[in-house]
């Protein structure tokens, strides 16, 4: 499940959120108004709701303090209509916004639109790209994918078995090591056709790497 951190201090507000958000998305909300983005990176959110009128620092603070080393996407929360205060929060690096009072269907709407164009990534390893759910040409299921995706970001450092049924339990999935197994030599003959078998290696006793 892709995880959402919401920065607003009006907890009327953040309950509503968390409601109408919470069937689809792990929420969370700002605890500590001095330390957000401290909050934030332990999250490890998919995508920031920030409200702009906050205790301490004002929203466009921590949007620029994210933007330093983060490009989480962040949707922005406006108070009023106030163009100055919307175009201000793009300048500061924000993606998206809404104004308040706002419809939870768009807000809805706009965070999936946003969590598309951020999931986008290609990776490589020993001249193969992975993208878009695809392996050279071979198409991959979901879970496929987070197997796929934990070893390339890896680079040839063993993943775990116990990180990766961590990764295909958040596809809702029920595996354990066994079935993991038989999964992975699956994947390794699905990829043979594109020869990358042979750089999937199993670490016995403790996981897999690309090699
Ligand atoms: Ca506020």
């Amino acid at each position: 499940m892709q995880k959402i951190f919401i920065v607003e201090d009006d907890p009327s507000i953040v309950e509503s959120l968390k409601t109408a958000l919470r069937q689809d998305f792990r929420v969370t909300s700002a605890m500590n108004f001095r330390a957000v983005k401290q909050e934030i990176e332990e999250f490890e959110a998919d995508l920031v709701l920030m409200d702009l009128g906050l205790p301490y620092y004002n929203g466009l603070f921590w949007t620029r303090e994210l933007r330093k080393d983060s490009q989480v996407p962040v949707i922005f929360i406006s108070s009023s209509s106030d163009e100055m205060n919307q175009v201000s929060a793009m300048e500061y690096g924000a993606d998206d916004f809404v104004v308040k009072p706002f419809s939870l269907t768009i807000l809805k709407a706009k965070i999936r639109a946003l969590l598309r164009r951020t999931a986008v990534s290609r990776l490589e390893f020993a001249g193969f790209v992975l993208e878009d759910s695809k392996l050279a040409d071979v198409e991959l299921s979901a879970s496929e994918n987070r197997i796929l995706t934990a070893l390339f970001k890896a680079q040839g450092e063993v993943v775990s078995k116990e990180a990766l049924l961590h990764l295909l339990w958040q596809t809702d999935e029920f595996i354990d090591a066994n079935t993991l197994a038989v999964k992975m030599s699956r994947l390794k003959k699905k990829l043979s056709s594109v020869h990358f078998d042979d750089h999937i290696q199993t670490k016995r006793g403790e996981g897999y790497a690309l090699v």
